[in-house]
């Protein structure tokens, strides 16, 4: 008997699994996903209490993957020490690979997974989770829910017949002939193979997943093995706003450390809030982060700062050191460019401008 797929999401503590979770739950629930989350030992007080919640609205635990079990040290710190205090850094995140990416594929093994990744439909990122092969990467909140490998494997020139025979034989769409035309159309350097997806997707999302299910089953993907995927009828797009909204109306809350709050400087107010989950002390973190947390977790900016007192000429950013950042003096000046930098915009939008700046950055095991 062939064994059933599983179907996995991971938590990573920030707003957008969180409320893919929920959206799942909602309206899909006779899948059985499992949730997951990987702990690194260094996250925020906050991503803490948001998985509590979602465990309640779930009504299943999240399963806590820790790296390294057994060690005598919190995940970060086991391999900080292997790393020989070797901090990590834009060009050197080894904490996302050992701690992120091996936990979760040690979870799923060799088993035939769907992973389910929280990227709205207003992002321009893919989100690398994994590239072993028997996990296949799903999007229900973009208009595209297929990962791009799927995309490149079915759009590719050499495919142009087959898939003309799928939307030819299954085809409902009253568009039949436009589609066909567009099938038909070579990629080319002025015809991009995003082009095409999105005016295959503009004529009818639906029908263009089921071809592309169509067409998986002649692959090893682990959707081959089913004879139906409820997603292939999914064709809502959601952004920032949706997510918020399913935050809040589920009851699970927005994560505490999104909330604006406010600061003063030269006389004048302004707002600063994280804008992202993962360790207090991520690399990726703006200056006004930075500050955000001196301020409001000023133990955690403590033990930060520790880190890097470890070892000579080891900063978690690339231009100053936490002692330099603390400066009165620099926090002043740091909240001052900030304000400066978004002066003419409406003070609602606050949020949105730190969210804007960084959230593309880094990696969806972390930040999603
Ligand atoms: S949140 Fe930042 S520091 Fe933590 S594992 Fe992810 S990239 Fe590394």
């Amino acid at each position: 008997m062939t064994k059933e797929i599983r179907h996995v999401l991971g938590i990573s503590g920030g707003k957008d699994s969180a409320a893919l979770a929920i959206y799942m739950k909602k309206n899909y629930p006779n899948l059985n996903i499992e949730y997951y989350t990987c702990d690194t030992g260094k996250e925020l007080k906050e991503t803490y209490d948001l998985i509590e919640n979602l465990e309640s609205f779930l009504e299943k635990p999240i399963q806590k993957l820790v790296s390294k079990k057994g060690s005598s040290k919190d995940p970060f710190d086991h391999f900080y020490n292997i790393y020989k205090g070797y901090l990590p850094s834009t060009s050197s995140r080894w904490c996302t690979k050992n701690l992120k990416i091996d936990p979760f594929e040690e979870f799923v093994g060799n088993e035939q997974v769907i992973s389910y990744v929280g990227i709205r439909g207003d992002e321009d990122r893919e989100g690398y989770i994994s590239r072993k092969s028997n996990i296949q990467s799903i999007f229900p909140f973009r208009k595209n829910i297929w990962s791009e490998d799927v995309i490149s494997k079915v759009l590719t020139n050499d495919n142009i017949k087959s898939v003309e025979e799928i939307y030819k034989f299954s085809s409902n769409t009253i568009n039949i002939d436009r589609i066909i035309e567009i099938v038909n159309q070579p990629i080319s350097s002025k015809f991009t193979m995003q082009q095409k997806l999105n005016l295959l997707l503009d004529q009818d999302i639906k029908e263009f997943n089921r071809v592309i299910f169509e067409y998986l089953k002649v692959t090893d993907y682990p959707l081959s093995r089913e004879s139906n995927f409820p997603l292939i009828d999914n064709d809502e797009i959601l952004v920032r706003d949706d997510i918020f909204k399913l935050l809040r109306e589920s009851g699970v809350g927005v994560p505490a450390y999104y909330e604006p709050l406010k600061f003063e400087v030269d006389g004048k107010e302004g707002e600063y809030m994280r804008s992202r989950s993962g360790c207090y002390f991520c690399f990726f973190q703006q200056k006004i982060e930075w500050v955000w947390l001196l301020e409001q977790h000023p133990d955690m900016y403590e033990k930060a700062k520790y880190y890097e007192n470890q070892k000579e000429g080891f900063t978690w950013n690339q231009t100053e050191s936490l002692t330099e950042l603390a400066d009165p003096k620099r926090v002043e000046n740091i909240k001052r460019d900030y304000l400066n930098r978004h002066k003419n915009k409406p003070k609602s939008s606050a949020l949105l401008d730190i969210l804007d700046d960084s959230e593309s950055e880094g990696c969806a095991s972390c930040f999603i």
